[in-house]
């Protein structure tokens, strides 16, 4: 234990709460639109990743769900009117999935907490999120979860992770919302 434990204890439990409060709301969120959690995941992954090609294989691989289970999900929301299939490269197997007007709507506007979120300053959310993606890294770092795409564990970040923050790929200052959780481009940096 450090010299911090008290806060390190209760920022961990305030940190657990706020975990269960936002999985009993995508519980809640799925019972009154029908879907399961797994389709609403889905939703999400595919709204954060406009732009990349993501199949089935990808979605198992990044949700940790076999490529059945994720077809049999697609399929309904396919059938559901939320998600699109575009024809693939010309093998005749392999689709783009991306969402229909409708999907991206349900997604956006779906997320638990936002309402609340809103109403707090902007302030307070930088500094949310500055400490959020500092427990990410941290977390990396001490080898409890895997990678993790911010730009706090990516070589091309350069900043003091509080009020300088530069992406030298993109070649330019981020603002603090312009910071990247789950960044396509991110290059894992060891040090
Ligand atoms: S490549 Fe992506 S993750 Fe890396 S610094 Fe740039 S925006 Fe951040």
């Amino acid at each position: 234990m450090g010299k911090n434990a008290e806060l390190d204890t209760h920022v961990a439990q305030v940190l657990e709460r706020i975990g269960e409060i936002a999985r009993s709301l995508r519980w809640k969120q799925a019972g009154e639109s029908g879907l399961s959690l797994l389709q609403i995941r889905i939703l999400g992954f595919l709204n954060a990743h406009k732009g990349e090609r993501i199949g089935v294989a990808r979605l198992a691989e990044e949700l940790q769900v076999s490529k059945p289970t994720i077809s049999e999900s697609v399929k309904l929301l396919d059938e559901r009117g939320l998600v699109l299939r575009k024809a693939g490269n010309g093998d005749g197997r392999s689709h783009a999935l991306v969402l229909s007007e409708r999907g991206r709507k349900y997604a956006t506007e779906a997320t638990p907490m936002i309402d609340t979120l809103s109403q707090l300053d902007t302030s307070t959310k930088e500094a949310l999120l500055l400490g959020l993606m500092g427990v990410l890294e941290a977390l990396f770092r001490s080898e409890e979860v895997q990678v993790q795409r911010l730009c706090f564990t990516c070589l091309h970040y350069q900043g003091d992770r509080r009020t300088k923050h530069k992406c030298l790929l993109l070649d330019r200052v981020l603002k603090v919302a312009e910071l990247r959780s789950d960044c396509p481009e991110h290059e894992f940096r060891v040090s």
